[in-house]
């Protein structure tokens, strides 16, 4: 593909616009759009600091002739391009990099540091591909708008802000989204996806990414002298029930057909052998698909740890704080089936079989999901779009070798496949999805 592309870009530049297929008309695009992509990836902003990206979305729409708005929900843009009757579509594309340093060694690598809100100081790299989404964003913008006359209806590009802390799409929401704006029938996304073939489609009907939970236990004891244990009350004995205990919650709590992880990720207490300390502290990740699980979860970590003081006789008042991150909440991501179903076999008939490919569904999180939460009348669809040329998986798999995941300070997608197939993807969605006539 990456060699492909100039040549085709070449060939279209003879060519009215109006004669051309869609994938031609994005192999054109290409040359420029890789320029905005090497922009954005060597300029990573952590979660709610996307300013200098959220600019570059909002000033390519408005050259487009979108109406747009921005610091909707902090960083937020939404474009709005009126074209007559008929549905309105939204695509998103979220706009944070992570707190990671770049180690692709790779030219137009991220050289970015930053202090961050909490004093630690960082590299910032888009280690999730979010340069991936923000340029086939711009690609799918100046697709439809250089095809207004093959659909009828309302498209709502929105840049999205602090993914990465599930924040952005609520805080979007809370600004007005669906009040300021036109509101949505159909909301459309991609991810760039690690450990799938390169310009590959994947689609996941149903619960697609997981509700993820952030945890907190304070672990309270009496601390005192190592060697007189029988006049302390020990939270790292009494935490460490906890840990054990809370592994039951998944396996004999919840439907072995039901999906749960409840991983406790930090365990911190005391600060000398011979010292009982008077705390632990306890940080977990808890995920899950539905509300119901996702509750009997969280009611169930709050039950063990009281459960597991009482037996340890602590009294009501050192009894464990155990606190959920409301704010970090994501809930889970949930494509509509039937929709899903129509539009996989739609892109296979545009990509073909071999590069439109059913997937499992992951524990990942993703707030997407909330742009149709709360209301099932929007029918909702992330895609994955692969970013690792089959070349490098065959060789990987023959050589046993793990591939860099998304968030790896190695991962390094081959974006020109990346970006060509999900604006091919997202433009021919949203013109489906808004006939015209
Ligand atoms: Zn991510
Ligand atoms: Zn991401």
């Amino acid at each position: 593909m990456r060699i492909l592309w100039t040549g085709v870009a070449a060939l279209a530049l003879t060519m009215p616009a109006a004669a051309q297929s869609l994938g031609d008309q994005v192999q054109q695009q290409m040359p420029s759009l890789m320029t905005i992509y090497k922009d954005l990836h060597a300029n990573p902003e952590l979660s709610f600091m996307e300013v200098r990206s959220a600019g570059i979305l909002a000033a390519e729409a408005r050259k487009l002739g979108f109406d747009v708005t921005e610091k909707v929900g902090g960083t937020g843009v939404v474009a709005v391009m009126k074209n007559g009757p008929g549905p309105v579509v939204l695509v998103r594309a979220d706009m944070d990099g992570l707190p990671v340093t770049e180690q692709t060694g790779l030219p137009g690598a991220s050289k970015v540091r930053v202090t961050t809100k909490e004093g630690v100081e960082t590299g910032v790299m888009h280690a999730c591909g979010h340069d991936t989404h923000m340029t086939s964003w711009i690609g799918t913008a100046r697709l439809m708008a250089a095809n207004k006359d093959k659909w009828s209806g309302t498209l709502v590009m929105i840049g999205q802000p602090a993914e990465e802390r599930g924040a952005g799409a609520r805080m979007m929401l809370e600004d007005g989204l669906y009040t300021r704006f036109p509101k949505p029938q159909y909301a459309l996304a991609f991810h760039d996806a690690a450990q799938f073939p390169a310009a590959a489609i994947g689609y996941t009907p149903g619960y697609a990414l997981a509700n993820v939970d952030s945890v907190d236990i304070l672990v309270k004891g009496v601390g005192g002298h190592g060697a007189y244990p029988q006049a302390t009350k020990d939270p790292i004995v009494l935490a460490s029930r906890i840990v054990t205990a809370l592994q039951t919650l998944v396996s004999r709590e919840i439907s072995p057909l039901d999906s749960a992880v409840v991983t406790v990720g930090s365990f911190h207490a005391g600060a000398k052998h011979n010292i009982i300390p008077d705390e632990a502290r306890l940080q977990l990740t808890v995920r899950s698909y539905t509300d119901e699980v996702r509750n009997h979860l969280l009611d169930g970590i709050a039950r063990v740890a009281k459960g597991e003081a009482i037996a340890a006789g602590l009294p009501d008042d050192k009894l464990p704080v155990v606190s959920v991150e409301k704010d970090e909440f994501t809930p889970s991501t949930f494509n509509t089936p039937g929709f899903t179903e129509d539009m996989a076999a739609f892109l296979t008939t545009r990509f073909g079989d071999k590069r439109v490919i059913k997937m499992p569904p992951v524990m990942g999180g993703e707030d997407f999901g909330r742009f149709s939460r709360d209301d099932k009348d929007i029918k909702s669809l992330i895609i994955w779009v692969g970013g690792v040329p089959q070349a490098e998986l065959d060789a990987a798999k023959k050589e046993g070798r793990t591939l860099p995941s998304l968030h790896s300070p190695f991962w390094a997608p081959d974006a020109p496949a990346v970006i060509s197939t999900a604006t091919e993807a997202l433009t021919s969605m949203a013109i489906k999805l808004m006939p015209k006539g």
